[in-house]
């Protein structure tokens, strides 16, 4: 990887090595580790990364998801344009489409990336993007192993429990591998972000603003009437269901999304955060009697093993730090799926976050302000959506 990160390193006096921890491995985490350790001259002072993951292993699942502006010069400088294209979905456009399978209106994509539409020109399986990060992020790290620097200690399958820093350093509890300490944490653990909430405490209390509506995410066996458009599908009674191409010849992805203004669903579901059963419960309740697809749809979601399910919300905070903690992607300013725009914002921030620090590696105060700088106008762009058009009525 070349360019002006690794040439922003101009600052003369040399800082010592820094121990830094990121919550999350999902995009913008492995990003943010593969650009630090791909700008920092010479090795020695490279930082030592910790990438903390609850999940055991990189999470495969998470549907159709958009790469755009930024986050495209973000992948190129990371080298991997070529092979997030080559495993593109392929989406051809949105077609609307009543119960009867009836074509409403179309939208077609524009393929040279000119013109940006519904269906983006680098569109991708979450999952397999998160896999793409992943892989670069441990080669990246045996290489500066090969030269004789510290690689990147994974940790899958722990959390970050407690939380509290001094001047020097922030101390954190891990559920399993107990108390470690660290100069920097990056919380990178997106729109729930625990991180965020140890930090923050009771500040960050109504950052997490709720758009009212529900998000399930899951695959189905592709069937061949099914074909490259995106079939968008608004039922009555606050569903909307979008059928999509994964770029595989075995399944199809399905987003449904239920509109909760009265907050019932919220409420149903305070108590099963990560209880999947319930939320399929929930969503086969509200496919009935939707006649689109409905005894597929609720076939898939019975044997779905990449369910995913969650609110929409977006997150606004007046600061992104907090004295030696950082944070990133979802987890700092979450602008919904509605925008198109979470992982282009999550490419970005890493881009602008690494830079900072590689920029002004002795003043972390000040790379963060500058991280700041430079990525509030991208979020306040993102997190404008159309008045209502979030709403399903
Ligand atoms: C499983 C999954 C599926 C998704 N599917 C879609 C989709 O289909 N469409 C869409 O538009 N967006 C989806 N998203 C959201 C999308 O990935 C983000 O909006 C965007 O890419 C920003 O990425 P991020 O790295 O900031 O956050 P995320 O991609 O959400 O990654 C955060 C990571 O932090 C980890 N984490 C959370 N809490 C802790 C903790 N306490 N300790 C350690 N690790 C923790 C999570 O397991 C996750 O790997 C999905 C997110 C997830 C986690």
């Amino acid at each position: 990887m070349s360019d002006t990160l690794m040439n922003r390193n101009t600052h003369s006096s040399s800082p010592t090595r820094q121990d830094i921890l990121i919550v999350g491995c999902g995009i913008a985490g492995p990003v943010l580790a593969t650009l630090l350790l791909s700008s920092y001259i010479p090795i020695a002072t490279l930082p030592q990364i910790t990438v903390l993951e609850r999940n055991t292993a990189a999470l495969g699942s998470g549907q159709n998801i958009d790469i755009r502006g930024f986050g495209k010069h973000v992948i190129e400088k990371l080298g991997l344009t070529q092979e997030i294209k080559t495993g593109s979905t392929g989406e051809e456009g949105v077609k609307i489409v009543d119960a009867t399978n009836r074509i409403w209106a179309q939208f077609a994509a524009d393929k040279t990336g000119k013109v940006e539409t519904g269906t983006s020109d680098v569109e991708i399986l979450r999952g397999r993007l998160a896999e793409i990060l992943l892989k670069q992020t441990k080669a990246v790290s045996k290489d500066v192993e090969a030269r004789g620097g510290k690689g990147v200690e994974f940790i899958f399958g722990d959390s970050i429990e407690g939380l509290h820093q001094d001047k020097d350093k922030v101390h954190v509890q891990l559920r399993d591998a107990g108390k470690r300490s660290f100069d920097l944490v990056v919380g990178a653990d997106g729109l729930h972000s625990k991180t965020r909430k140890l930090a923050w405490g009771s500040q960050q209390e109504g950052c997490l603003k709720p758009l009212h509506m529900f998000g399930a995410f899951f695959s189905a066996a592709k069937e061949e009437a099914d074909g490259d458009w995106r079939s968008w599908h608004h039922a009555p009674g606050g569903v909307s269901v979008m059928l999509r191409p994964s770029g595989t010849k075995e399944k199809s992805t399905v987003l449904v999304l239920l509109a909760d203004k009265n907050g019932t669903i919220a409420e149903e579901m305070a108590g099963s955060k990560r209880d999947v059963l319930a939320q399929k419960r929930l969503v086969l309740k509200k496919l009935n009697n939707i006649v689109w697809q409905e005894s597929r749809l609720k076939r898939a979601v019975e044997s779905a093993d990449d369910f995913y399910f969650d609110t929409t919300a977006q997150i606004k905070l007046d600061r992104w730090s907090k004295g030696r903690v950082v944070l990133l992607g979802d987890a700092g300013h979450c602008a919904s799926p509605f925008s198109g725009m979470g992982t282009t914002l999550a490419l970005a921030g890493a881009y602008h976050l690494a830079g900072s620090l590689v920029a002004i590696p002795i003043d972390y105060q000040k790379a963060f302000a500058r991280y700041e700088d430079s990525m509030r106008p991208l979020v306040q762009k993102a997190q404008g959506l159309p008045p209502e058009g979030h709403q399903l009525k």
